[in-house]
């Protein structure tokens, strides 16, 4: 894409910039109409972006930092956080915060956690490999070390009771998910609250994913299992509302079951000569728009809109992952929530995942990790539903391209590059171009990001990220 100047010598008209901001947009994978299986949410409601716009706009300019200057954020703050409550077994006791994001939600349980023990000289994080990576960049970024227990392989499931013994007199937390974000599977969540329980350990449950929507799946029949306050022994849980309670970006909520649970995660600062800094989350000035966003979008669906919105959900989930069975070489992950995640025995994910895209349909490959098999993402949201027979013909269509092409081979040489040359010969190799094309085709890329070790991916795509992340030139 052409980068332009967002300093030009003279300012450009309102409408003009406004449709080369249009013009960008349209490089980018669509938000809407269920074509994109990660990244947005999209209830396919009319008339719901239009309404979080207005809202987002009239509290654009509002600022989190103080909310006894604005009382209209720190009530819709309130607001927000007592539906989270209402949805996820809290009680009266039960308080929380509203984040920017599901990472910033997870960093702050994790701060809370390290800092309710400050005798503790070197804490540690119990969680499933499975748990999300936001995780893992809270217990980097707060020095906390990681105990990832296994999952088998084929199950995919931890053992509560490893989980158990990995708890140490350091440990601060346990964490698990519900759902996992890779496979949409929820761990056991009761005996595992209930072994940190027993070792005097928080909990935290990272429902940041299906928060929203495993109450209403329940609501509807389906048997989910018990994953939230409710349980004893969860000591927080965290849900984002920029997911499925349909909202604009930049909204998360994290419960803590008491007050004196939470207290670790302020900050306060008054030993300088400016104000008293109190800060409840890692932002200090916040914009009140996605906070507007989020309290319209919520008070306009009501909880009958979301349980509607599950069940429509629930139906798209259950057609897609029925459309991916019936494809030989595909096996599905067993459906617990709104993921459908697939492994492959025959045709190759990657070049399928590109045949796909060739047709217009955006998914979401996932690398091999250790035993566990590399596998196939799709987040089903209610936009999906009037897709689905449309989905089903091309994935046909897909997997029939998939196989005639056959698995990818790699270049020769490559893996002989990338233990000599730098991330820019590779890129090259690649055909990744700086600016920030990507190749039509990412199998190529993908084959050779899944057959290395993680910390190789980590370095490649840190220095890829980097090569892309570049200042545009001075006019
Ligand atoms: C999305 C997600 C996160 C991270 O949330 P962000 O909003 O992307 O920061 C954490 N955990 C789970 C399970 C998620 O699905």
């Amino acid at each position: 894409m052409r980068s332009m100047s967002a300093l030009p010598e003279h300012g450009i008209p309102a409408e003009r910039v406004l449709e080369e901001l249009r013009a960008m947009r349209g490089a980018d994978l669509p938000t809407h109409g269920g074509r994109l299986f990660a990244y947005v949410y999209d209830p396919g409601l009319p008339g719901l972006d239009e309404l979080a716009a207005a809202a987002h706009a009239l509290s654009a300019h509002v600022n989190g930092l103080d909310p006894t200057a604005f009382p209209s954020l720190l009530a819709m703050e309130n607001d927000l956080v007592g539906a989270a409550v209402q949805v996820l077994g809290g009680d009266e006791h039960t308080v929380g915060s509203v984040t920017g994001g599901g990472t910033e939600s997870l960093i702050l349980a994790v701060k809370a956690a390290r800092d309710a023990h400050p005798e503790i000289a070197a804490p540690r994080l119990v969680m499933p490999v499975t748990a999300h990576a936001a995780l893992a960049k809270a217990a980097a970024y707060l020095r906390i070390a990681l105990d990832t227990i296994p999952v088998d392989p084929h199950t995919l499931r931890v053992d509560p009771a490893a989980v158990a013994a990995a708890i140490t007199p350091d440990t601060v937390l346990v964490a698990c998910s519900a759902p996992s974000y890779a496979h949409g599977l929820i761990d056991p969540v009761e005996p595992i609250a209930a072994a940190a329980a027993a070792a005097g350990v928080r909990c935290h449950v990272d429902a940041c994913f299906g928060g929203w929507t495993l109450p209403y799946l329940r609501r509807l029949g389906e048997p989910i299992p018990p994953f939230d306050l409710s349980v004893p022994g969860v000591t927080s849980i965290s849900v984002d509302l920029h997911k499925y309670a349909y909202t604009p970006k930049g909204v998360s909520v994290l419960l803590h079951r008491t007050e004196a649970l939470r207290a670790p995660q302020y900050f306060g600062y008054a030993d300088w000569p400016g104000y008293t800094m109190v800060n409840p989350v890692i932002s200090s000035t916040r914009s009140g728009g996605p906070i507007a966003a989020a309290w319209a979008t919520l008070r306009h669906i009501g909880d009958d809109g979301y349980l509607a919105l599950a069940e429509r959900t629930r139906d798209a989930t259950r057609a897609i992952a029925g459309a991916v069975e019936k494809i030989e070489d595909l096996a599905v992950v067993p459906r617990e929530s709104t993921v459908v995640a697939f492994m492959s025995t025959g045709v190759d994910l990657f070049v399928l995942a590109d045949e796909l895209a060739a047709r217009g349909w955006h998914t979401q490959p996932q690398f091999r990790h250790g035993e566990i098999p590399p596998s196939m993402h799709l987040t089903v949201t209610a936009a999906v539903a009037p897709r689905v027979a449309e989905f089903e013909a091309d994935l046909a269509e897909a997997v029939a391209a998939a196989r005639a092409h056959g698995p990818v081979q790699l270049p020769d040489g490559i893996l002989d590059l990338l233990a000599s040359a730098g991330v820019d010969q590779l890129a090259g190799a690649l055909g990744l171009g700086s600016g920030g094309a990507l190749p039509e085709r990412m199998a190529v890329v993908n084959t050779l990001l899944n057959v290395v070790d993680p910390a190789v991916r980590e370095r490649l795509l840190v220095a890829f990220l980097s090569l892309l992340q570049r200042p545009s030139p001075r006019p």
